[in-house]
């Protein structure tokens, strides 16, 4: 493993890799050697300009998007064929695909609730359930989730976002310790205020009152969370397992 690449030769899938954190996870682990699938859900014009400009960039390397619906067994199941095929080999996985729906609990609507859950949490059964057994047999590998500080500490207006990220986090315990033993870690990596489209949605008084409440009171950016990523995709991390690793700029310490 050379010092600068040190996902050089690994298989790496990543949902909503179009944009936000995943791209900049996209990005990193093409820039460390890796080979990467990457899913997207309804940006195709903008995940096909970014596989072709990291594919120009890295032309010994793979980097190809896929349409997928996480939400849904059957598209997750052909989307991990598929890049699993297109791969070769699978080393890491990165189930970072998400959507906020915010409403107060009084008035969140039973479609609201289902969105929120279905995208970020029974995305960790249809993605993770296909490409579990090519890394348990490998006996090697990583996958990592991201939860959300909500789902550590839970936030008003967020009762859906936070129960689905806090059962990423208790998702990503139990299969650590189910697949500890076969060498493959799982963590969970739980980003505070980042900037991307999704906080984009938030309005400037209640973003600026949120950055009050960050020590250094900026948002951070996409890469803060994609070098945590990478790292823990990394042979580097391979005593780390089933933790949840805030990503907060110390939101709440
Ligand atoms: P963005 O809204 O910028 O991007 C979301 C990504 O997820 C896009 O690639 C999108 O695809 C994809 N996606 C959304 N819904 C689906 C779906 N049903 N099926 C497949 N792909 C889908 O989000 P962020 O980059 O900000 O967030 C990335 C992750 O980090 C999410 O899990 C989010 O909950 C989490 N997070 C973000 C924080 C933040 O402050 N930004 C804070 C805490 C956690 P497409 O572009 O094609 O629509």
């Amino acid at each position: 493993m050379a010092d600068d690449l040190p996902l050089a030769g690994r298989g790496c899938i990543v949902t909503g890799g179009s944009r936000g954190i995943g791209a900049a996870v996209v990005r990193l682990a093409l820039a460390q050697g890796a080979d990467v699938v990457f899913g997207y859900h309804s940006e195709e014009e903008r995940a096909r300009a970014l596989a072709d400009e990291l594919r120009s960039a890295h032309p010994d390397q793979h980097c190809v998007p896929l349409r997928v619906q996480v939400a849904d067994t059957t598209q997750a199941e052909g989307f991990a064929t598929t890049a699993l095929d297109r791969l070769g080999r699978l080393d890491v996985l990165v189930n970072n695909a998400g959507v906020t729906r915010d409403a107060v609990f009084a008035r969140m609507g039973p479609q609201q609730w289902h969105d929120v859950i279905a995208t970020n949490l029974d995305s960790m059964y249809t993605i993770t359930k296909p490409l579990l057994m090519p890394l348990v047999k490998q006996r090697s590998g990583a996958i990592i989730n991201i939860s959300s500080s909500s789902g550590l500490h839970g936030i008003p207006g967020q009762t859906a976002y936070s129960a689905a990220k806090a059962g990423v986090i208790g998702f990503t315990k139990a299969l650590a310790k189910e697949i500890g033993a076969r060498g493959v870690t799982v963590n969970a990596v739980a980003p505070g205020l980042i900037d991307t489209d999704m906080t984009a949605a938030i309005p400037q008084d209640k973003a600026e009152f949120l950055k009050s409440l960050i020590p250094g009171q900026a948002f951070g950016s996409p890469e803060d969370v994609a070098h945590l990523v990478c790292f823990l995709a990394s042979d580097r991390a391979r005593y780390i397992t089933g933790q949840a690793i805030e990503v907060s700029g110390g939101l709440v310490v």
